[in-house]
């Protein structure tokens, strides 16, 4: 079956809704696809908290810009920075393609966020600062009320009332590309209708590729074997966009080898499990050896490189040690979020056993970490206290007070994939990039399906991403009509 609209947008979570809700409002006809049910629609949209890194309801953080450009690249050749602090007409065919967020497309980011925020206002959704997981923090974080799922839904309604339509249980497969490289629609699949063909410009918002372990052990490594995507929203996920962009030439963007991690239970099957209580304890690895330093500082700026060390460790798992005093630090239970038990036990040593440890290893690696703990006056629990161990590597820095009041409390933790980092290259306006740097016709991509971070995830920016970027792929295609 062939349908044609002015806009067919994959995917069905903040970045596409916002792009067919931005391009119905201008008059267009725009069709959204969705793999999972209605109930289901939303993929990792549904299911954050959304935090958003801004310090009032029209200002982003102020770090926002710096702390993107510090992990868009690695080793990023001095001439290419060089020339992409010029505008982007002036760059070479190198630069162009470069696979790097680069600085207008930073500033483009942050400079649109107050009237992206506004828009959703208009749609009646509330934003506060409200309490967060993180115990410590660098970093102040608005939230929607109500969190992604409260968007999605003012997103879908006000989508619906536009007379966008819905494609529930159809998956996008393949572009349709003609012999100049001009996208005319997509291929998509529907479980008992069969194949469609849906003519249109294309938006690619169908998130990341951490619900594909083929393309997470391609690109992240055998190893990714011990992750898992943090919600179920994360399954939907499979990567299909970014493989018929590549296809049809698109260029790659962000650090295809890595993702965004998180601490979490896993026996827990909730979402976003997660266990931030670590910078209190220590952490064991199955040897039953400390291997990181716990509390490098807050733990909102901390806890993605904390939790990459839990994924290197054997079977990529690390269990957190604490005592009865953790209960000293106020809201403690905001930093648990798992719905499993706490194991616990009187002694250490019954503790190791429950836990599958080696006999004595942890009682020898509690009794070197209290030795090296300081007197412990000046023990502030929410701020940076600077109570660093003595001579121990590696060394806890802050927060550090001897383990010895029973009962003795183990958290076990993985490290959890909340989205992939590597995608798709786009321009301020949505616009994919092709191989060569150039903008790919009719083909726009928004959300985490385009690559932007290295090494380090600068939090709570991938919704204001994908609401930013949606918003302005649905206004490009209608001023370019
Ligand atoms: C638990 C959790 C907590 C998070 N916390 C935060 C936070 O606090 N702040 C923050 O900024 N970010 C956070 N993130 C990340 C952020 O929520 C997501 O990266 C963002 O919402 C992604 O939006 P998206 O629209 O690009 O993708 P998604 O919301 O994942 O939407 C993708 C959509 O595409 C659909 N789809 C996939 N493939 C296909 C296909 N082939 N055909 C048709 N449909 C398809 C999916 O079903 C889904 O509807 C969190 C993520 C999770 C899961």
């Amino acid at each position: 079956m062939e349908r044609t609209f002015d806009v067919v947008v994959a995917g069905c979570g903040v970045a596409g809704l916002s792009a067919a809700v931005a391009a119905a409002e201008r008059g267009l006809q725009v069709a959204v696809l969705e793999r999972a049910s209605r109930a289901d629609r939303g993929g990792q949209s549904r299911y954050t908290e959304a935090y958003l890194r801004m310090k009032a309801i029209d200002q982003v953080s102020d770090d926002f810009e710096t702390h993107l450009a510090e992990n868009a690249a690695v080793y990023m050749d001095p001439d290419f920075e060089a020339e992409m602090a010029q505008g982007r007409e002036s760059w070479s065919h190198a630069a162009r393609a470069l696979p790097v967020l680069d600085p207008e497309l930073i500033s483009c980011f942050a400079d649109h966020v107050p009237e992206t925020i506004a828009w959703l206002q208009g749609m009646g959704v509330k934003f506060d600062f409200l309490p967060t997981q993180f115990l410590t923090k660098t970093q102040p974080r608005l939230l929607p009320v109500g969190g992604g799922e409260a968007l999605v839904e003012a997103l879908a309604a006000k989508a619906e009332s536009l007379g966008v339509t819905f494609l529930y249980h159809t998956t996008a497969r393949r572009l349709i590309v003609d012999d100049n490289g001009t996208v005319q629609g997509l291929l998509a699949h529907h479980a008992q209708e069969g194949g469609l063909r849906l003519m249109g410009k294309v938006v690619l918002a169908c998130g990341g590729f951490e619900g594909n372990s083929a393309l997470m052990a391609k690109y992240i490594g055998p190893r990714s074997v011990y992750l898992r995507p943090v919600c179920k929203g994360g399954y939907f996920n499979r990567g299909e966009g970014i493989e018929m962009a590549f296809e049809a030439g698109a260029a790659p963007s962000g650090e295809f080898g890595s993702y965004h991690a998180e601490p979490v239970d896993p026996r827990s099957g909730v979402s976003e499990p997660s266990i931030f209580i670590f910078p209190y304890g220590v952490l064991v690895n199955k040897a039953g050896q400390r291997f990181t330093d716990e509390a490098p500082g807050t733990v909102d700026a901390y806890y993605e490189r904390v939790t990459r060390r839990i994924y290197e460790q054997e079977q990529g798992i690390a269990y957190v040690i604490l005592d009865q005093r953790v209960k000293d630090v106020p809201n403690y239970r905001l930093a648990i979020r798992t719905d499993q038990p706490a194991i616990e036990a009187d002694t250490l040593a019954a503790l190791a056993a429950k836990i599958g440890l080696p006999e004595g290893a942890l009682e020898a690696t509690v009794e070197g970490y209290n030795a090296a703990c300081p007197a412990e006056d000046g023990f502030k629990p929410l701020e940076l206290d600077g109570l660093a161990t003595q001579g121990l590597a590696p060394r806890k820095s802050h927060w550090s007070r001897r383990i010895e009041q029973g009962p003795f409390i183990a958290y076990p933790i993985i490290s959890s994939n909340v989205f992939t980092f590597g995608g798709l290259k786009i321009n301020p306006s949505g616009q994919v990039l092709d191989t060569d740097g150039n903008p790919m016709e009719n083909l726009y991509a928004a959300g985490e399906i385009v690559g932007t971070y290295y090494t380090n995830y600068t939090g709570a920016t991938s919704v204001l991403k994908g609401l930013v970027f949606g918003r302005r792929s649905g206004n490009h295609i209608a001023d370019a009509r």
